[in-house]
């Protein structure tokens, strides 16, 4: 699909899980991407060389999440460097899973600067950069609406604060045709939530679909938000978690 060509699309937390797949899916449909990580140094050039490989364009740019600043500069160096921005996806997140016994402030500012300042902040930036009729999509969770097990309130508040947000954002760059959504996926299997790992099973069993999702089926997602044909979805928060919620 040639979809996305012509627009440029900045990815933030891009290097594994949902949100390489996320930048091989937009450089696929044509689009040229610029990615965010904060470690993954080798992986992210990986990633760059397949997208460039297969005919399609990529640059990776270092920037902590939790750094404002480190996000606004991310976002200009990719306009300076594609000449436009066009579609905005918010991904980098922190998983802090534990019960408020043995969670501490820390734990608190860590979650909601990388799962939710990250989003406002790259939202403001680009709101500035971003031409009329463009996306912002942020990557939330399942856990916004339900939490089935013990150690999940700071993360599952994170990922509520961004149904808000859209909505908010979605009001403010309605004028401009820029739609603001959020994706929240049920479990995929990623470093952050592995399909062996020690929860794997019970997870499962809380699904209607039975299984894990791959990073693949939420990148397609997100490339059908980011496309023409979803010129008139915004302020929703969008389940794709195999019946989790259900
Ligand atoms: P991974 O832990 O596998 O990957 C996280 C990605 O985000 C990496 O590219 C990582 O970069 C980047 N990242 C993390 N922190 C920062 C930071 N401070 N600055 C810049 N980049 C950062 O996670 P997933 O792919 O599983 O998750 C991606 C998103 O999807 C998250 O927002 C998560 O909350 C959400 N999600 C995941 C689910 C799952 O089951 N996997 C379910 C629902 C939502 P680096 O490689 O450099 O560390």
């Amino acid at each position: 699909s040639n979809n996305l060509q012509g627009k440029v699309a900045f990815v933030q937390g891009g290097s594994r899980g949902i949100g390489a797949a996320i930048v091989k899916r937009l450089a696929s449909d044509g689009a040229a991407v610029a990615f965010t990580y904060v470690s993954s140094e080798a992986q992210s050039q990986l990633l760059v060389d397949e997208v460039i490989s297969q005919g399609g364009q990529a640059i990776a740019i270092k920037a902590d999440s939790t750094e404002p600043e480190a996000i606004r500069r991310a976002i200009r160096e990719t306009k300076a460097h594609f000449g436009r921005l066009d579609i905005v996806v918010n991904n980098a997140g922190t998983l802090i899973w534990d019960s408020i016994e043995n969670l501490t402030l820390e734990d608190w500012e860590r979650t909601i600067n990388t799962n939710v300042r990250s989003v406002f902040v790259a939202s403001q930036e680009a709101a500035l950069h971003m031409n009329d009729g463009g996306r912002i999509i942020n990557i939330g969770s399942t856990n916004a609406e339900r939490i089935p097990f013990v150690g999940g309130a700071i993360y599952g508040m994170s990922k509520s604060a961004l149904v808000g947000l859209a909505k908010g954002l979605a009001r403010d760059l309605g004028p401009r045709a820029i739609t603001v959504n959020n994706i929240q996926p049920g479990p995929v299997d990623t470093d952050m939530n592995p399909d062996n790992g020690d929860s794997s099973e019970p997870i499962k069993a809380m699904g209607a679909l039975g299984r894990f999702g791959k990073a693949e089926e939420i990148a397609s997602f997100v490339a059908f938000i980011a496309g023409p044909e979803a010129g008139y979805i915004t302020g929703a928060s969008l389940m794709i978690d195999g019946g989790f919620s259900a």
